[in-house]
């Protein structure tokens, strides 16, 4: 993978305070609110046991925090992954929170995972220990008071079987309680592609302000899951050209270009995106140093670091991931005049259209995929639009922009509630 810089700390939890502190110092945010404001509010540790198909018990570690509710329940992913820890969990559960005051939309900020590689279960263990996850965190969860939804490695299926659990643990259909679901249960058009629909808004409203054509601008995409190859399919529906896409085994390359649609299928034949026909091999840390408009990291975090930040060329980093770019890159991006649409911003498609499910989930009344998109788009230009704004008043990257935005929407709804009791 890409090569680190000993002296940046890549501690998830201490880059999203850092990111925090920026923006609060910014706000001249007072003691007491920078107090409240750069912690979490619930952090639950959970024993997962798991009956294996050969009948021995496994035992998965899980979590769930709520980083913030004061405007509206939590909401965030479930994400499965050997490397999930508390603290990643932690940060992804702030990031949540900035991510919904960045779009204002009525949620604080959640965050879920197993430490698991779901490569290695059965759908039978998967299922089972889903199940159990969900009873597991079933006291904290509920429609108005933390919603989750997937996240890297989970997906509708497992979304499902959360609904399920917790509808059969109440005695009725709980629609609410988790978004991100099968259409049949009441998940939204949309839904699916929300994510990347929202970054290639916002990558759009990039380009209109840099004066970039989209027609034929070069793009690189590293992660080829939801987020990357709907993303890569969608912007080049719009006349881009794809030249560079990767998963965990490693990427593919063609100057000439790729066909999203292709790859995707070829992936689900092969299991990964390497060695598509007419292209050579790249490896993930090269990908994100090719000559390129635009830069997708649609994978994991710290993936643009001090050790690589200098050697980006692209014009536009659309961070469709959460969490890839650290503090100490972020600054190097910036000094370079890289334009960076920061995760609170370039992926909050997803959380938007889940916030649309919910509702229309609590209405029992569906929309077209037609209205989901444009309400999806009215969100994400006009937040665009006000970290854009936010940034050119404080003379900072858009990142501190949209913290700057959020910190301060959270505040207000924090200082309006007062503290209980
Ligand atoms: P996914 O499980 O569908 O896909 C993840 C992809 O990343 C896979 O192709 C995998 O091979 C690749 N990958 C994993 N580790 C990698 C590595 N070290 N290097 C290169 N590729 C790697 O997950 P997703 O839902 O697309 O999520 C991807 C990112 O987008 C995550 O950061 C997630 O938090 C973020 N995100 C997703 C959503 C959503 O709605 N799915 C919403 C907001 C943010």
């Amino acid at each position: 993978m890409t090569s680190v810089r000993p002296q940046e700390n890549l501690n998830p939890s201490e880059i999203a305070r850092e990111q925090f502190n920026i923006a609060a110092d910014l706000l001249r945010l007072d003691e007491s609110m920078r107090a409240v404001l750069s912690v979490p509010k619930r952090q639950l540790l959970v024993s997962v046991p798991v009956k294996m198909d050969d009948g021995t018990i496994k035992v998965f570690e899980g979590f769930r925090v709520q980083y913030n509710v004061a405007r509206g329940p939590a909401k965030g992913g479930i994400r499965y992954h050997q490397d999930v820890t508390l603290d990643e969990v932690r940060a992804l559960a702030a990031w949540m929170t900035w991510k919904c005051a960045t779009v204002g939309i009525p949620y604080g900020g959640g965050k879920g995972g197993i430490r698991v590689d779901p490569h290695k279960l059965s759908q039978g263990e998967l299922e089972r220990m889903t199940r159990r996850y969900a009873a597991e965190i079933a006291p904290i969860i509920g429609a108005h008071i933390d919603i989750p939804a997937p996240d890297v490695y989970t997906n509708e299926q497992t979304m499902a079987w959360i609904m399920d659990t917790i509808s059969m643990m109440s005695g009725g259909a709980q629609l609410g309680i988790v978004t991100g679901k099968p259409i049949t249960l009441g998940g939204s058009l949309g839904r699916a592609e929300a994510t990347a629909r929202g970054c290639r808004f916002t990558i759009r409203e990039a380009c209109k302000e840099l004066g970039i054509n989209l027609q034929g601008a070069r793009v690189a995409v590293q992660g080829f899951g939801n987020a990357g190859s709907i993303a890569a399919r969608l912007l080049q529906e719009d006349g881009a050209r794809i030249i560079a896409v990767s998963d965990t085994k490693g990427g593919v390359f063609n100057p000439k270009g790729i066909d999203p649609i292709a790859v995707l299928k070829y992936k689900e034949q092969t299991g990964s995106v390497v060695d598509f026909k007419d292209t050579d091999r790249i490896s993930n840390a090269d990908l994100l140093t090719l000559d390129c408009e635009i830069l997708v990291p649609a994978a994991l975090e710290n993936q643009i670091n001090l050790g690589n930040a200098q050697q980006i060329k692209a014009r536009i980093v659309a961070e469709a991931a959460n969490g890839p770019v650290t503090p100490g890159a972020d600054r190097v991006l910036f000094e370079n005049g890289v334009f960076d649409i920061p995760d609170i911003l370039a992926n909050a498609g997803g959380v938007t259209v889940s916030y649309f499910e919910w509702v229309q989930d609590q209405y029992g009344f569906f929309w077209t995929d037609e209205e989901v998109n444009k309400y999806l788009e009215k969100t994400m230009v006009k937040a665009f639009c006000e970290v854009y704004e936010k940034a050119r008043k404080y003379k900072v990257h858009l990142r501190t922009g949209a913290y700057c935005l959020a910190v301060s929407r959270v505040a207000e709804a924090t200082r309006i509630r007062g503290i209980f009791p």
